[in-house]
């Protein structure tokens, strides 16, 4: 798997195609989240969503509130599912890779699916009468099965760039993790301002350009910077003697796996909390905190912007720092535990914030908090998001690298999902009560974590032993 083309910064070429592709397939992805609820409320009457709909009593006094409330509720429901079954694809998608398309094939056609699912989103609603909510369903269910496609084969891609043992890799994911925001804030901002200003549904256009451009870009330009990587699945590729690699796990593979899916499970716990960026923790933003600054009130949503501007500024430190550790460099358990240490902080910090307002209705927070907080939760991001997918392609059996990475994902997925839950706990249990919950939940499991590293180590067989670089 030797890439066609020479390095830039230190990394194969490769690893900059890869940024790009998934740069632009971000921003459609994100750039869509950012709008999709606010869509479903606006264009709440073309889906029929009215109060009949609802059953409630159009003569109540609070008939309108009513509606509104059902609608958000109705949206959010959406969006939940949604955001679980993204993450679930990326098994199948993962095992159609690894099994028959290989990984090239496997994100081009599932770029091009959620290119045509945005596209199904942005149709204009008078020219498809009668099927409004078709062409809804349509969308999402595109976006789904094109997600599971693209996702986890453009992960493994990235770990293919590099020989068992290469030190880079967790920085090559680090680099590659600074696409992803990248490609986020360019979709909250393209996207979020194309959607909310001019017309939700040439939102969802843009973004299908947006997948478009990545597409394109991997076309183009993969046969010179990528060489054969992701070519062939890689259960059919041949091992050093020429045999094709059909042959029952080792255990040392099976130790592997095990530890891929140990880890992962315990992402479950980092997304959870994590995930209240777009939930309880917009909702503490727009109600609990004073969101003056130097005399403007800026918008709940910005905030959502300013973890990915963290990654993008913390993430090529923490890539250096990990490199210029040398041998002190944690090991990938210990990086989860401290991911959740930082979580844990920034859980405090909003538990800070909650102890700020007291019982009173009226009194906010500083904003402080909520900044602290999420530069808190990004530090922990870039201790275990870019890590765990680096570490999925150190240990996963070849023949099945794909596959995990989409479990990975799928326990991303979950995380998502009970992070609604505990979302909507906030409401009823207050947010001092419930923060502080999320964190004593995180430094438990980051405590645990870091007692059983040595263990995991153990079962990864020499994995992550450095081994001398050319660089
Ligand atoms: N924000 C990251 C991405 O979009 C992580 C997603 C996840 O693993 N749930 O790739």
């Amino acid at each position: 798997n030797k890439p066609a083309t020479g390095t830039m910064l230190g990394h194969p070429k490769g690893l900059f195609l890869l940024f790009g592709t998934e740069m632009w397939e971000r921003m459609s992805y994100y750039g869509m989240r950012g709008i999709f609820v606010l869509y479903l409320v606006a264009f709440a009457s073309s889906f029929g969503w009215d109060m009949a709909y609802f059953g409630i009593d159009p003569t109540a006094i609070d008939a309108q509130e009513q509606l509104t409330k059902a609608l958000n509720k109705n949206a959010l429901g959406i969006l939940g599912i949604y955001a679980f079954w993204v993450y679930v694809t990326p098994v199948l998608g993962g095992w159609v890779a690894d099994n028959h398309w290989g990984q090239r094939k496997a994100i081009i056609i599932g770029g091009l699916l959620m290119m045509l699912g945005q596209f199904a989103l942005g149709t204009p609603h008078q020219f498809i009468p009668g099927l409004e909510i078709e062409f809804l369903y349509l969308g999402l269910f595109l976006l789904i099965m094109g997600n599971g496609f693209f996702k986890p084969n453009i992960s493994t891609m990235v770990g293919d760039l590099y020989e068992e043992g290469d030190k880079r890799r967790d920085a090559a994911f680090t680099i590659f993790y600074m696409g992803i925001n990248l490609g986020s804030i360019l979709g909250y901002f393209v996207v979020g301002t194309i959607g909310e200003k001019v017309n939700y549904q040439y939102g969802f256009l843009v973004a299908g350009v947006g997948m478009l451009l990545g597409v394109i870009l991997q076309i183009a330009m993969s046969k010179k910077y990528l060489g054969n990587v992701g070519v062939e699945p890689a259960a059919k590729k041949t091992n050093d003697n020429g045999a094709v690699s059909n042959a029952p796990l080792t255990s040392e593979e099976r130790d592997r796996v095990k530890v891929i899916l140990i880890m992962s499970f315990f992402t479950i716990i980092f997304w959870l909390g994590f995930e209240q960026a777009a939930g309880s923790m917009n909702l503490f933003a727009k109600q609990k905190t004073d969101l003056v600054v130097m005399g403007f009130e800026i918008p709940a949503s910005w905030l959502q912007s300013v973890n990915p501007i963290f990654v993008i500024l913390f993430a090529p430190m923490f890539a250096a720092m990990w490199l210029k550790m040398g041998a002190a460099e944690p090991n990938s358990p210990k990086k989860f535990a401290m991911g959740m240490f930082f979580l844990g902080l920034g859980f405090i910090s909003m538990v800070m914030a909650a102890l700020q307002i007291g019982d009173s209705e009226t009194a906010k927070a500083s904003i402080i908090w909520l900044v602290l907080a999420y530069m808190f939760h990004t530090m922990g991001e870039l201790c275990l998001s870019p890590i765990g997918l680096s570490l999925v392609t150190k240990l996963a059996p070849l023949k099945y690298t794909s596959l995990l990475m989409g479990m990975w994902f799928f326990f991303s997925g979950v995380g998502n999902y009970a992070a609604a839950a505990v979302g909507q706990m906030v409401g009823d249990v207050g947010p001092f009560q419930a923060f502080l919950g999320v964190a004593i939940m995180a430094f438990v499991a980051g405590i645990i974590l870091w007692l059983v590293s040595g263990k995991l180590v153990d079962w990864m067989h020499g994995a992550e032993d450095t081994k001398p670089q050319d660089m």
